[in-house]
């Protein structure tokens, strides 16, 4: 979708500082961070959020998760981070482009605010 933030990271039309990147899936710095480290990483595939996502969608959700290993291993947060998808204004979501939210370097508590 060419009027999706997400999508035009992806596809390279916006700037991003990316750093994982594969016929699937994407990863790059969040332009806010919430804690030393925060990544997203998403899928390439516009998908709105988790409400909408499909079976067909399975291989590449969990891909999501071995990203999200790979990254926090290279960042050196491994031993604990946070994944966040929200779902909904009201969650918190304010980009609807499925992402998982990686965040580490810090201790974080529970539950979410
Ligand atoms: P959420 O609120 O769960 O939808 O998360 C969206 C995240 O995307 C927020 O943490 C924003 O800081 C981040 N974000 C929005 N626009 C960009 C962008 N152009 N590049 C990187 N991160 C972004």
């Amino acid at each position: 979708m060419t009027d999706c933030i997400f999508c035009r990271i992806v596809q390279g039309q916006a700037p991003a500082r990316i750093l994982y990147q594969d016929e699937d899936v994407t990863a790059f710095h969040d332009i806010h961070p919430g804690s030393p480290v925060h990544i997203l990483i998403v899928p390439n595939r516009h998908i709105v959020g988790a409400a909408q996502v499909e079976p067909e969608d399975e291989a590449v959700l969990g891909k999501l998760f071995t990203v999200a290993r790979l990254v926090a291993e290279e960042f050196g947060v491994a031993e604990w981070y946070r994944l966040v998808v929200n779902n909904g204004r009201s969650a918190g979501q304010s980009v609807d482009h499925l992402h998982m939210h990686l965040l580490g370097g810090r201790r974080f508590h529970w539950p979410p605010g």
